[in-house]
């Protein structure tokens, strides 16, 4: 992991080597590469002793060519204005790749959320929400979760807004509760998704991922979640892990038993079944079939990517491979299959909770899971397209072809105002 790597610099990295295969003018592509507006702003939280504690926090609008503004809240110590402006572009393109009617935003707060107690967190979450409510709205803006966030601090968010502005719109955030207007799957929308690509990606490849061994890198929602799936299809689980470190059994793990595991300890080590411990770094580079980094950005930078002896990696986090160790793997015939498409899971059912809310109809888990389904091999089928008939290094560049031409058509059509 690297801290040297200005994630925004790697968005616009990649937009740029998309725009070559592209038919667009140069400041066609400028505005594609920066935000339409980011706010920033100070919380200051009252704490449980009574003193207060000033929190920074932003909200990135990226672009809104092709819907309103779409993409989650993270709570990390590491988030800043570079980190909310890449993951902001990151979901334009992400919208785009599977063809759903959003733009891209994103927001977080800079706060270690296990150092704050439940209330605090709920003031905090409250005071984010109402610096928020200008920004957004359900035909404006819509938050959903993201790396330390879930249904709770959605549900305070949509209630702290429905009583500002004294209405009901569920719509205005996606991932609550279902009894607050949640969809049916999608806490487990993400990886689902990445179970879908990883799929497709052996089947296109002409490989059996029911044979396939797999190493997961972080086991919260996305890569849990993704586990498990894969692990129904037959795949073997050798090796996971979180921030406490790898545990790996070359027999396979029963991914459920790891994620009851961790929900107990707090952490995937100590599993029984476990014969070894090892770092993240060494999980990174184990020799498997299948390689999923589902932690945060930055994971794999160019001298960790000279190491991977995966064949495929499918990304589900948001950004896990610098643009230099994208050259890497390219170079060594490693597959990389997209975050842009791999993690798409998440916001598509988020669409799906928005159509309900917006309908006040509910979707049994059934129809979210096949629609989901369709959305993404048929996102899949497009990203083959540019691969096969366009001249492009990798699978990442193909997709962001795919996304960006669609976003630059909704621009032309809109034309230019003054
Ligand atoms: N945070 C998720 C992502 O990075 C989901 C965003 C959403 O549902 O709007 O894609």
């Amino acid at each position: 992991m690297t801290n040297e790597v200005n994630p925004f610099e790697s968005l616009q990295e990649q937009i740029d080597d998309a725009a070559a295969f592209l038919d667009a003018r140069p400041d066609e592509i400028e505005r594609l590469k920066y935000p339409e507006r980011v706010l920033e702003t100070n919380l200051t939280v009252e704490l449980d002793d009574g003193s207060t504690e000033v929190f920074r926090a932003y909200r990135s609008q990226f672009n809104g060519d092709r819907g309103p503004y779409k993409g989650g809240i993270r709570y990390h110590p590491g988030v800043d204005s570079a980190e909310v402006k890449a993951l902001s572009g990151w979901m334009v393109y992400k919208c785009a790749a599977v063809g759903i009617p959003y733009g891209g935003g994103k927001g977080g707060i800079a706060v270690n959320p296990n150092d704050l107690s439940e209330s605090e967190l709920e003031r905090l979450t409250r005071a984010f929400a109402t610096e928020l409510r200008p920004f957004i709205g359900a035909d404006r803006d819509i938050p959903a979760p993201d790396v330390n966030t879930g249904q709770r601090e959605m549900n305070w968010i949509k209630d702290t807004y429905e009583t500002l502005e004294n209405t009901t719109e569920p719509g205005v955030i996606t991932g609550k509760a279902i009894e607050s207007g949640g969809s049916a799957g999608r806490v487990e929308a993400t990886g689902r998704s990445v179970m879908l690509v990883s799929r497709e990606a052996f089947d296109y490849l002409g490989w059996d991922i029911s044979e396939a061994t797999v190493a997961i890198q972080g086991y919260g929602n996305a890569g849990s979640v993704a586990a498990a799936l894969l692990d129904d299809l037959g795949a073997n689980i050798v090796a996971v892990s979180d921030s406490s470190g790898a545990i790996h059994n070359p027999d396979g793990m029963d991914a459920s038993a790891v994620k009851d595991h961790k929900l107990e300890t707090g952490t995937v080590s100590g599993y029984e079944e476990a014969t070894e411990s090892m770092t993240n770094e060494d999980l990174l580079t184990m020799d498997v079939d299948l390689l999923v980094p589902a932690a945060l950005e930055n994971a794999i930078d160019e001298r960790l990517a000279r190491e991977v002896s995966a064949d495929i990696i499918v990304e589900a986090a948001n950004g896990p491979l610098t643009p230099n160790a994208d050259e890497v793997l390219a170079d060594s015939d490693v597959h990389v299959f997209p975050d842009i498409l791999a993690n798409a899971g998440g916001v598509t059912v988020s669409y799906f909770e928005w159509v309900q809310n917006r309908q006040r109809f509910h979707w049994t888990e059934q129809r979210v899971n096949d629609e989901l389904e369709r959305i993404i091999t048929e996102a899949f089928e497009d990203l083959v397209d540019v691969y096969e008939s366009a001249d492009v290094p990798n699978f990442r560049t193909a997709m962001y072809v795919v996304a960006i031409r669609r976003v630059l058509q909704s621009a032309r059509e809109s034309g230019v105002w003054a």
